[in-house]
């Protein structure tokens, strides 16, 4: 099955009882997501949303995003969810771009939705979450044409790490077609139990939050909503029997060094997806420690991948010095990667070059920016990444970090990870993010930006002797940066292009 209406159907034949979505004390099963969705789309006839038409949500995760999003996939309308923590002109963008018909909003949001509108040229409607499901279950079913499989269905905009957030068009397609859950034991982390249940607890404008709704649709198991993360949200759940689930770094880190971690029985959660960013070796070996009965997958894609196309599987995290833990793991079965130079040859193993990808679950394109679809998809359908990568013999792949945050210093290219990962270790750094900074003599200079932990000093020439121990002495700091937060985005990566912004005034 490729696609949410498909499997929507299936299930709703062979396990109708079985819950497809909780949140909080609410529930929908198979059966009533079958009917739900398809009264949703008569909801959708009665605003003139049809075919390729768009809707979008404003709020933070919910089960009811999810029924928008099943509904619009079942008959080929496009959702595009907005991040709750964007500004109001940044949320108008995304409207206006989409070119929404209807909005929408959970019930705590509706004043910011009147604000965002108030000020669009071709705003769209406004309907409150609770109050247009209500109208919806009055009704009777759609019937409607399927979509077909390659038609858009939902619209991410990428994370804005690098530069403003860009429309990625998906479909059912590439939402399914990695996704398929195997009944061979060969493969465990893509079998799943009746009783299995996964927790959305990242946010559901990105792919990390809403993937897993391809997941859970296409296995028949429990998706579990938290309306936003917080640490001992995400404990709470595993200890209530949550089975799989994706986190960012930065929100492991907030889990495994909350309290109630120490208390927190991990012996159902059968595997934890970590990625999106780059993961520092010192916390990963601290979350092993922490969950040592827990799967790790360090996964590794993108908005335009619709996620996951490497993985690192769990028996390649063991603590005794494993190299490949420092890797994002191999290729995942229907996908390709090749590391390119810049000429687009492939390079040969163990050198450095863009990472690109060849896999069914790849965007078509950007919506609205051809010439940028253009630089990332070749006329042979491969897409490039943007991000710096190593292959190994044996297919694992090592990322070195974005291309475009590469430093250049004295003719060597420093990648910012692994100066991070370097500094990481040290006992009074909660945090770090490594920039290159305009100099005189090397072209480009590494500075350390460092979040101390709480009560401790951060001492510059310290950091950069420990980092000189640790790696190659061009790679090291020259000055460092003691700041009181990191600045990210709501995906969790560090914004390093505001970290570089007050040096670079005037010289970019
Ligand atoms: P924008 O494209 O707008 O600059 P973004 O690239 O952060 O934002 P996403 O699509 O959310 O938007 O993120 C994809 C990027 O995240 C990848 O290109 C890569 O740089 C990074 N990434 C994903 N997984 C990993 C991982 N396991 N390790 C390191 N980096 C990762
Ligand atoms: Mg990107």
């Amino acid at each position: 099955f490729l696609s949410f209406d498909e499997l929507l159907n299936h299930w709703a034949k062979e396990s109708p009882d079985q819950i497809a979505l909780e949140m909080g004390e609410r529930t929908t099963t198979y059966g009533e997501a079958d009917v739900l969705t398809r009264q949703l789309i008569a909801l959708f006839r009665e605003n003139r949303v049809g075919h390729g038409d768009r809707i979008a949500w404003l709020g933070k995760n919910s089960d009811r995003y999810f029924l928008l999003l099943y509904a619009a996939a079942r008959m080929g309308a496009v959702i595009a969810p907005v991040g709750w923590r964007l500004a109001p002109p940044e949320m108008a963008y995304i409207l206006g771009d989409t070119g929404t018909k209807v909005l929408f909003v959970e019930e705590g949001f509706i004043d910011t939705a009147s604000e965002v509108t108030a000020a669009m040229e071709n705003a769209p409607k406004v309907l409150e979450a609770e109050a247009a499901f209500r109208m919806a279950k009055d009704m009777a079913p759609a019937d409607y044409q399927p979509a077909a499989l390659d038609d858009p269905i939902l619209q991410l905009y990428t994370s804005g790490t690098t530069g403003n957030p860009k429309g990625v068009g998906l479909s059912n397609r590439n939402m399914f077609s990695l996704r398929k859950p195997s009944m061979d034991v060969a493969v465990p982390w893509q079998t799943y139990y009746e009783d299995d249940c996964i927790l959305a607890a990242m946010p559901c404008a990105h792919i990390g939050g809403t993937g897993l709704s391809a997941i859970a649709t296409s296995a028949g198991i429990r998706a579990l909503v938290l309306p936003e993360f917080t640490p001992d949200g995400v404990l709470r759940a595993i200890q209530s029997g949550t089975t799989h689930m994706f986190l960012v770094p930065a929100a492991l880190q907030f889990v495994i060094q909350h309290p109630l971690a120490k208390e927190t029985d991990f012996s159902r959660l059968r595997y934890l997806m970590y990625g999106a960013a780059p993961m520092p070796l010192e916390l990963l070996k601290q979350a092993v420690a922490t969950m040592p009965q827990a799967g790790l997958l360090q996964v590794y894609g993108m908005t335009e991948t619709c996620g996951t196309v490497t993985m690192l599987p769990p028996e390649d995290h063991s603590l005794e010095g494993n190299e490949r833990m420092r890797s994002a793991g191999k290729a995942v079965p229907g996908v390709e990667v090749q590391i390119r130079s810049e000429d687009n040859s492939e390079v040969p193993r163990g050198e450095i070059g863009e990472i690109c990808i060849h896999s069914p679950s790849n965007t078509a394109g950007y919506w609205k920016l051809p010439e940028a679809t253009a630089n990332t998809i070749d006329s042979d359908g491969w897409l490039h990444t943007g991000d710096a990568g190593i292959m190994d013999e044996d297919g694992y792949v090592y990322i070195q970090d974005r291309i475009k945050d590469m430093i250049i210093s004295g003719g060597e290219n420093v990648y910012p990870a692994e100066v991070e990962n370097a500094i990481f270790g040290h006992p009074a750094v909660a945090e770090v993010a490594v920039i290159g900074i305009p100099s005189a003599q090397w072209g480009e200079e590494v500075k350390a930006c460092c979040v101390p932990k709480p009560g401790m000093e951060i001492e510059a020439g310290d950091i950069i002797a420990y980092a000189r121990e640790r790696i190659a002495a061009f790679k090291a700091p020259k000055s460092v940066d003691v700041i009181p937060e990191m600045p990210r985005n709501a995906s969790g990566k560090i914004l390093r292009r505001q970290l570089r912004a007050p040096y670079w005034e005037g010289q970019d």
